[in-house]
C-alpha cells in the first residue's frame, strides 16, 4: 500500500500559504459527513489520520499529508476542507468557496482530485460546484461512492450509474467506484486508482 506511511505536515489556510515545490498532490474533497476522514483514514491504513474539526460554522483549513518515497516524498495527500452545514454563515461560505475553487483551479501540483460522495445522495450542490471547479480546471477526478454497505447490489450500482451519466455529460475525465470504509468494499481498488492517479 503506497498510502500506509502517509504523515500530515500542516495545515494552510489558503492556496498562497501551500508549498511551492514540485511535488505530486491528490486532493480528497467532500462534504461534511460525506465520510472523507473516513476514506482517507482507510486507504492509507491509519485510524486517525484525517481528524478533521466538525465544528460547524468555523472556519477550516486544508491539511496537507506527506508519502515517504525512496528518496524523499513521493507525493501529497490534500485534505480540502468538507462543506454542507445547513446553518453556516455567509461570509464562512464565500470563503469556503474562494479557498476551494482556487485550489481546485489554479494549484500546479495537483494531479487528481478524490471526490467523496455519499451513495445514497449522489450529486449534491456540493458535488455539482466541485465538478464545476474540476471541469474548469481541466482536472482528473475519482469518485468514492462511500458507505456503499448502506445500500444493496442494485441500488448501489444504480447510484454508480447516475453519477457516471452526469460526468460523461459533462465532458470531465472522471472514474467512479463503490466504496465502504466499513466493509471494505472498493479500497484496494481506490488505491490502484490513486496510485496511478500520482504516477506512484
Ligand atoms: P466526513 O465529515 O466527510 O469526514 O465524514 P466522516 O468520515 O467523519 O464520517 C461521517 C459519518 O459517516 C460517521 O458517523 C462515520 O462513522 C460514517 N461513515 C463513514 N464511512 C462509512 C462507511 O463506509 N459506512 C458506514 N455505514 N458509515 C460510514
Amino acid at each position: 500500500n503506497p498510502f500506509a506511511h502517509a504523515q500530515f505536515v500542516m495545515s494552510c489556510a489558503s492556496l498562497d500559504q501551500c508549498p511551492t515545490d514540485a511535488l505530486s498532490e491528490l486532493a480528497f474533497a467532500g462534504r461534511s459527513n460525506s465520510g472523507k476522514s473516513s476514506a482517507l483514514n482507510a486507504i492509507c491504513n491509519q485510524k486517525a489520520l484525517a481528524r478533521v474539526s466538525k465544528t460547524p460554522g468555523r472556519t477550516q483549513l486544508i491539511n496537507l499529508f506527506e508519502l515517504p518515497g525512496q528518496a524523499g516524498p513521493a507525493g501529497r495527500m490534500v485534505d480540502l476542507p468538507g462543506y454542507g452545514y445547513a446553518q453556516v454563515p455567509e461570509k464562512i461560505r464565500k470563503d469556503w468557496a474562494r479557498m476551494v475553487g482556487r485550489f481546485v483551479e489554479q494549484r500546479p501540483n495537483l494531479q487528481g482530485i478524490v471526490l467523496i460522495m455519499d451513495c445514497r445522495h449522489p450529486l449534491t450542490d456540493f458535488d455539482q460546484q466541485m465538478l464545476a471547479w474540476i471541469q474548469l480546471g481541466e482536472r482528473r477526478c475519482h469518485v468514492l461512492l462511500t458507505k456503499s454497505d448502506k445500500l444493496g447490489f442494485g441500488a448501489g450500482k444504480t447510484a454508480l450509474l447516475t453519477v457516471q451519466k452526469k460526468i460523461r455529460e459533462m465532458g470531465i475525465e472522471v472514474q467512479s467506484q463503490l466504496f465502504s470504509s466499513h466493509s471494505g468494499q472498493g479500497v484496494e481498488e481506490a488505491r490502484d486508482a490513486l496510485a496511478r492517479l500520482l504516477a506512484l
